[in-house]
């Protein structure tokens, strides 16, 4: 067993048209691994903060004909970068048959499903990560005399959880029932009982599959932005090595990519929320506020207090539970707003990172003689 901390990221990003027509302000300065937020109304001064990784997207960057954002200045994370220093070692990790969990927090319009699903060219981490395994399987069969029998499987799963209930995405039939229900295993924990996995064989499979549901996932516009997904989704990825060990015995070595892209971290009250809306909202921070509290109660426990992690609370944090606190190493991008009006909400996404760097989490290698 080997623990690990939750490693950190965060990535600001640039000033999105709104910003820019109003003048806005820049409120955050990065250096090397230091963070820093000034707040423009010069009440609270400047707050630090260190991170294992920190992206500067906010310029130093040129759009490129085909419309990719590459850099002009070595300072720039563009989405290669992002996924050479996050995903590839999420990769390295499902090979080794580790679970690996990789989430991005933030307010909604700060970015995270830029990091996570990128668009356009501008792929994110979700689809290079996809395109990357396939491209490994294919080496390794062509090139690795021993794997030339190894047998290389790989499923997909997806589902997006709305107001306290699960829908699969992958399969619309689950909408109606009321969603699908969570259920604990003894050893495997909790899994989302009847949820759809499909076999995938290639990228274009796979890339096929997400796109299926992220054309199923429910989409509500909010003023603050008109595109935003107000639940959470959640892609999985699950690989299964079978191959023969030095005695001849065939052992399957087994890994979960977990791939979240949580629903904005912002308060209902600054989004201007109304009725139906203002449900959806108070049932995500119920959701999100129940993640923060288990953050909390995880670093508390890193300080050696004894309390328990109160991951039933909530169906996000049932199905987290392993990415938190057990078998997974585990990755958070926390998305950052640029602008002097988001101060708030910015500092408060940075503190919820802060928080998570002490979690530790025991990821172990998932291998047992093939069944
Ligand atoms: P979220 O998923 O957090 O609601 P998005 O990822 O959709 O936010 O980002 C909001 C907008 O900002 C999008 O138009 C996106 O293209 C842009 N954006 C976000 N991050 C970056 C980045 N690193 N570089 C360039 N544009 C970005
Ligand atoms: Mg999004």
């Amino acid at each position: 067993k080997m623990s690990s901390n939750l490693k950190v990221a965060v990535r600001l990003r640039p000033f999105n048209e709104r910003e820019r027509t109003r003048n806005a302000n820049l409120v955050i300065e990065m250096n090397d691994s230091t963070t820093i937020i000034t707040d423009p109304e010069g009440r609270a001064g400047e707050k630090k903060f260190t991170f294992d990784y920190s992206y500067w997207s906010h310029d130093g960057y040129r759009e490129r004909e085909d419309g990719y954002l590459e850099p002009v200045d070595a300072r720039y994370a563009d989405q290669a970068r992002v996924f050479d220093d996050l995903g590839k070692g999420v990769l390295e990790n499902a090979w080794k048959g580790f679970n690996c969990s990789l989430f991005a927090y933030g307010q909604t319009g700060s970015g995270k499903s830029y990091s996570m699903v990128g668009y356009n060219l501008n792929k994110g981490i979700i689809p290079i990560t996809c395109e990357e395994l396939f491209k490994g399987i294919d080496q390794k069969k062509q090139t690795d005399e021993a794997s030339k029998e190894a047998e290389y499987q790989v499923s997909v799963s997806m589902l997006e959880i709305y107001n306290e209930t699960v829908k699969d995405l992958l399969n619309v039939s689950s909408f109606k029932k009321g969603g699908l229900k969570v259920r604990e295993h003894q050893q495997k924990g909790f899994y989302v009982e009847g949820l759809q996995v499909s076999p995938v064989s290639s990228y274009a499979n796979i890339e096929a599959r997400i796109a299926e549901g992220t054309r199923n996932r429910t989409l509500a516009a909010t003023n603050m932005n008109a595109t935003s997904s107000r639940a959470h989704t959640i892609v999985a990825i699950n690989f299964a090595q079978k191959a023969k060990n030095d005695v001849g015995k065939s052992m399957t070595k087994t890994s979960i990519i977990n791939l979240v892209d949580l629903a904005g971290s912002e308060r209902a009250e600054s989004t201007g929320a109304t009725g139906d809306r203002l449900k959806e909202g108070s049932m995500i921070n119920k959701s999100l506020l129940c993640l923060g509290n288990c953050i909390k109660a995880l670093a508390d426990v890193q300080d050696g207090k004894k309390i328990s992690v109160p991951f039933r609370d909530s169906i996000l944090t049932r199905l987290l539970k392993n990415a938190l606190g057990g078998n997974s190493k585990t990755i958070m991008i926390a998305a950052l707003s640029p602008a002097d009006i988001n101060y708030e909400e910015t500092l408060s996404t940075l503190r919820f990172a802060d928080r998570a760097k002490s979690i530790k989490t025991k990821a172990v290698v998932n291998e047992s003689p093939t069944d």
